[in-house]
């Protein structure tokens, strides 16, 4: 979405093709970090944004047993807004949808799913859309896969997979949310339990790791044994866990880290998790799909309104996005695997790490994970040109 309003706002004629007929779907991530919230600023876009419903989290805190810890501080970040906005990802789909419809060569077609890849010799020259009405070829100077970790786009052009595993899969289910509950986003190690909250105004969005593979035996065990363990790891939540009636009310989300070899056919390119699906550790998926968003639209925007898009082109997106990639999933591998997935298999409270400690203490610490989190690395400027101011919406 994000890419398409930018190619848009150049000047170039756009479809973004959506396989649903909203963007509701509750397993999508919150997060909106504060790179993503600068590239709204350079659009011009950032107070509207902050107009619609969200919270504001500057600080990221830790439980581990009965201790809390600070371990980022946004307050001293180099951007505008100083913290993450959350929001459900599906609010700020439709906000950028309704912006992008602004520019007259934005299309988005719901319902819309991409089943096939056109070609011609080795060329990809559009795509095969099945909507409510049928199937019809779609012919293109570039199809950008943008469908995420599943994506259909990657497989039918054959791109090669690299899988860099992932330990650990995501019980996602929801409770009750009471007046005077926190609104800050909960990490909580205990027992052998890793339990994420994220408040959503009228539910907590709860997530409970588990080994991967590990959901049958854990219903093997019975309904009231996952309920008991879900009231040791909600802690002020806890007396709520009834809301849940049964296992239907707990959804299993398959997590996977992985990234293609090569993001690009000519005429085609894939970006965020089409490329390189991430894992959730961080909160940071959803902003290095937008950062690979601008650095396309930067690229491309130039080139599309005349012509296709050469190779080298689509090699310099790639080049671009690919060590900010790798030093993400980095991270996420590493935390992944010598923190959540030992967590998670011994039955007992981790010992807060030295550093935990350290950048409780130290204030001034806490900037440098801020930093990472909420900016990563290689941060993305919008360069592609704005060939003519929309009209003024409300
Ligand atoms: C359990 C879990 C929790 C997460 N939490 C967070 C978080 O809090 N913050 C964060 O930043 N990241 C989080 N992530 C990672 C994040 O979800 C992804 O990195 C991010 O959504 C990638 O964005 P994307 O636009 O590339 O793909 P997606 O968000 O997956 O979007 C792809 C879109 O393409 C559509 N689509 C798929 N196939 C087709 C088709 N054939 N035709 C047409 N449309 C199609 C889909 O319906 C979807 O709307 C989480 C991941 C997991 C697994």
């Amino acid at each position: 979405m994000m890419c398409g309003m930018l190619l848009a706002r150049a000047g170039v004629d756009v479809w973004v093709l959506e396989k649903h007929s909203d963007f509701l779907r509750d397993f999508r991530g919150d997060t909106v970090h504060p790179s993503t919230l600068q590239i709204l600023d350079e659009l011009g876009l950032l107070e509207k944004f902050l107009a619609r419903p969200h919270d504001e989290v500057r600080e990221i805190t830790a439980e581990i047993g009965k201790e809390r810890f600070k371990v980022a501080d946004m307050s001293r970040l180099p951007t505008r807004a100083k913290f993450v906005a959350l929001m459900p990802q599906w609010h700020f789909l439709d906000f950028l949808a309704e912006e992008a419809r602004r520019y007259p060569t934005f299309h988005l077609a719901m319902d819309a799913e991409v089943t096939e890849l056109l070609s011609k010799g080795r060329r990809i020259v559009g795509a095969r859309v099945n909507t409510p009405d049928g199937s019809g070829d779609m012919l293109a100077r570039l199809v950008i896969g943008a469908d995420g970790r599943q994506s259909t786009v990657r497989k039918k052009a054959g791109l090669k997979v690299r899988d860099l595993g992932a330990p650990f899969d995501v019980l996602w289910l929801r409770l009750p949310v009471e007046a005077g509950d926190p609104h800050e986003p909960v990490g909580r190690f205990i027992g052998g339990n890793l339990f994420v909250m994220l408040y959503r105004g009228d539910y907590w969005q709860c997530a409970l790791l588990i080994p991967k593979g590990g959901f049958e035996a854990l219903k093997k065990e019975g309904f009231s044994a996952f309920l008991a363990r879900l009231r040791t790891a909600a802690g002020f939540a806890r007396d709520r866990v009834e809301a849940l009636k049964s296992f239907d009310d707990v959804k299993l989300l398959t997590v996977v880290v992985d990234r293609l070899t090569r993001w690009w056919r000519p005429g085609l390119i894939c970006i965020g998790d089409a490329a390189h699906a991430m894992s959730p550790v961080g909160g940071i998926g959803i902003n290095l799909a937008i950062q690979d968003a601008v650095a396309a639209a930067n690229v491309l925007a130039p080139v599309l309104a005349k012509r296709r898009p050469r190779r080298a082109e689509l090699r310099r997106i790639q080049q671009r996005r690919l060590w900010p990639t790798r030093v993400v999933q980095r991270f996420q591998v590493v935390v992944q695997n010598t923190i959540l997935a030992r967590t998670i298999r011994s039955q007992v409270t981790p010992r807060p790490p030295l550093i935990l400690h350290l950048l409780n203490r130290w204030r001034w610490l806490r900037q440098w994970p801020a930093r990472f989190i909420g900016l990563g690395v290689r941060p993305e400027h919008v360069r592609s040109p704005l060939v003519e101011a929309p009209p003024p919406s409300n």
